[in-house]
Parts: C-alpha cells; structure tokens; sequence
C-alpha cells in the first residue's frame, strides 16, 4: 500500500494547452483517492520560493476549458543544481508533500528524473508540450490544439498564397522534431514539410525543387520545422533566393500563436486519463514514470525512456504527404 498522504503538481517549461485539464484531473482524482493536493506555482521556481497553495475541487473549476496554465510556468536554473534541489526538498518537507506531479516537456521531466533519483522522491510526470517529442506515448498533451492552430493557418495563408504565385515556406514549432511540421502539412493539403529527422539524410530543399514541385500548381506551400538543422523558414527562404532565383518566395513564422487556444476534445480527453492515470500510478507505488498512451491504453514510461530515445517518425506519413501534393 501506499504511504502517500498530499500530492504537489506544477507545470513547469512551455505551456502547452491542456495542461489546465491535467491540474484539474490530477487534483479531482487526487482528493477522490483521499489525498491533501497542493497547487505549485511557477514550476521549480516556485517550489524553491515556496509559492504553495492547498487546492480543493473548487481551485480547478471552470479551467478544462481555458489554455495555458492557472499555475503559471517557469525556467530555473537554480533547479539546475544541488544546492537549488536540496531548496526545494526542504519546501516539500515543510508542507509535508510526500508526492509530485510534474506536468512538462523533456527538461522538466529531465530534472524531476534527477530529483526524484537523488531524494528518493516518488515522481509522476505528465507529457505537456505541444511539440509530441516525448518517446512512448502516441500524443503528447498539447499537441493536437497546436496541430489544429497550424492547420486553420495555413488554411488562411494558402488564400493569398494562390491569389500571388508564391512559394511559401511556413515555420512551425517542434525543437527538433517534426511532428507538428509534417502532420500540419498533411492536414493542410501542404505541398512538403522540411523536418529535421529527414534533413540529416538528405538535402530536402533541393530535392523539392529538382522534383518540379509547383510546376503545376499556382502556389505552393511548406511547412518547416524550426530547427538549427533545417536552417528554418529563414534559413531556406535564404537558399532559395541564391540558388533558384526564379521563386518569388515568402516567410511567415507562426511562433507562439501555435501555444494558445482553448484545448480540443482530443486534448482534454487525454489530459484527463493522463492526470487520473497519475494518481493511479502515484497509489500503485510508481515512481519515477512518465504517464503515456499508446493504442488508446495508457502505460508507464520510465523518465529514462520518455526522455532519452528519440521518437521516430512514421514513415507512411511521409510517404503519403509526398503522394498527395504531386
Ligand atoms: P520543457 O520542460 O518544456 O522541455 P525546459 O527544457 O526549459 O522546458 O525545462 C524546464 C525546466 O526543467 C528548466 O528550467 C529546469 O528548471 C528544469 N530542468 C531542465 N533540465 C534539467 C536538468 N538537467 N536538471 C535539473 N533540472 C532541469
């Protein structure tokens, strides 16, 4: 049996929507097993300045519905060292918070991993990144309202698109990985996406043009993934300008428009089985896990695992963006 008696959660990194929805269900389902629930502010920053609060059902009302986060978020370098983790142990002594959620991407479950390894501290992690990079689980939390956002984007871009001649190139999040660039492309009836997993292989730029891409067509779009090895949007409109002067080409950067937004059904469906299956794990004596969903199952991933393999990209999909835009 367990011996956990409060449980803290903090969102901690990038926002992502739905994280909202994880808070309440990991709260809710927290005080449904029994257990004091602790609302952490400002992610690791906030546990080591003790920006603490005791939440009840009510603290959670009216937010599966809202983006970003009611906890706010944070970077902490402090976190980063000894002496700053040994701070933040000493805050959870004192509140007497024997367990913690952390709601983030890579780095956040990075430093829960090390926490929770040198304190002995028991660690449920929730993927919260819209950018889908986090190994063994099929989406991340945030994802798919980003994807959604890209798509009704482009939708809007390829009407001016069409109406000039151009060839866009059109920037997406993802911090090395594809996700959102090559499922946004499919989604959007895009003519390529330029990911980073691929860009080590091949020169995609070229490929694309020596193809005769848009020969046929009046416009053309791409999508690329932001990425010091794509080059991104920039990069390659940089490329295109020397080297195939005959494209009239333009840029836009969605940034962070792609983070805000209410959540979809899809999202919420997920932040809420994510942050129930947590307490789940947190009563089954789990720890140091990261709580996926693979084939509509949820599953523990070891932080290890979530963190360090790199999640492939599926081929088919490529394949099947490329035959759809000839
Ligand atoms: P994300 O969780 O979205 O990937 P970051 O990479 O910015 O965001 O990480 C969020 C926070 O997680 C950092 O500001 C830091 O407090 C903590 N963190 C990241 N890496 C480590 C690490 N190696 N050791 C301890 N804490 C870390």
């Amino acid at each position: 049996m367990s011996k956990i008696r409060s449980v803290g959660i903090l969102t901690s990194g990038g926002d992502a929507p739905g994280m909202n929805a994880a808070i309440r269900a990991v709260t809710r389902a927290s005080i449904f097993a029994g257990f004091k629930v602790y609302g952490i502010y400002r992610g690791y920053r906030g546990l080591i300045t003790d920006e603490i609060e005791e939440f009840s059902t009510q603290n959670v009302s009216n937010i599966i519905q809202r983006g970003g986060t009611i906890l706010k978020t944070a970077r902490c370098k402090e976190f980063q060292t000894a002496e700053g983790r040994q701070a933040a142990y000493d805050v959870l002594k004192r509140h007497e918070i024997d367990a913690l959620v952390v709601i983030g991407g890579d780095g956040s479950l990075t430093g829960a991993r090390i926490f929770g390894n040198e304190y002995s501290f028991p660690i449920v992690g929730l993927p919260g990144t819209i950018d889908n990079d986090l190994y063994g689980t099929d989406s991340t939390i945030g994802y798919d309202t980003a994807l959604n956002t890209i798509m009704e984007c482009v939708d809007k871009i390829r009407d001016t698109a069409t109406s000039h001649e151009r060839l866009f190139f059109i920037e997406v999040m993802g911090r090395d990985a594809g996700f959102l660039a090559l499922n946004g492309a499919i989604a959007s009836g895009a003519e390529a996406a330029i990911i980073p997993e691929i860009s080590t292989k091949a020169d995609q730029l070229a490929d694309l043009i020596e193809s005769g891409f848009r020969k046929s067509k009046n416009s053309s779009i791409v999508l690329v993934a932001e990425s010091p090895i794509t080059g991104g949007a920039m990069g390659l409109a940089e490329r295109v300008k020397n080297e195939f002067p005959d494209y009239d080409v333009r840029v836009t950067i969605l940034g962070h428009l792609q983070r805000g937004g209410s959540p979809t059904a899809f999202d919420r469906i997920i932040a809420s089985r994510m942050g129930a299956a947590a307490v789940d794990a947190l009563l089954d004596d789990q720890r140091n896990v990261m709580i996926g969903i693979k084939n509509d199952e949820i599953v523990y991933v070891p932080f290890t695992k979530a963190i360090k393999n790199e999640k492939p990209i599926n081929h088919e999909l490529l394949s099947t963006l490329r035959r759809l835009s000839i």
